[in-house]
C-alpha cells in the first residue's frame, strides 16, 4: 500500500459529524496510524531492499549499538517477512562465528 492511498483511506474513513469541528487523534489512534505507516514502508522496501540493509542492521545489533532510525525499517520488515527472518538468522549465525 502506498502512503498516499493510506492517507486517502484515513480521510475517507473519518466519520462526518456536524458537532465535530476539529479532528483530534488520541494516542491510540496516533499509534495505530504510525504503525500503518511503518508497515507500509516496510512492505515497500521489499525483500531486496531488506537484504541490502540487513548486514548493516546485523552488525549494529551484534555490536550492541543503537540501531539507527534508517535501519528500523529492516526490523519491521523482518517481523513481517518469514523468508527474510530466516535469512537474517543465518546471517547472525555467520557473523557470530566470524567474530569469535
Ligand atoms: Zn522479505
Amino acid at each position: 500500500m502506498v502512503l498516499s492511498e493510506l492517507a486517502f483511506r484515513l480521510k475517507t474513513s473519518t466519520p462526518v459529524s456536524h458537532k465535530v469541528t476539529k479532528m483530534k487523534l488520541n494516542s491510540v489512534q496516533l499509534a495505530n496510524l504510525i504503525d500503518l505507516i511503518v508497515t507500509a514502508k516496510a512492505e515497500s522496501i521489499g525483500c531486496d531492499g531488506c537484504y541490502e540493509l540487513m548486514d548493516q542492521f546485523a552488525q549494529a545489533e551484534l555490536d550492541g549499538q543503537t540501531v539507527p532510525q534508517s535501519l528500523e525499517i529492516v526490523r519491521t520488515h523482518l517481523e513481517l517477512c518469514k523468508c527474510c527472518r530466516d535469512e537474517y538468522a543465518a546471517l547472525l549465525t555467520a557473523l557470530r562465528a566470524i567474530s569469535e
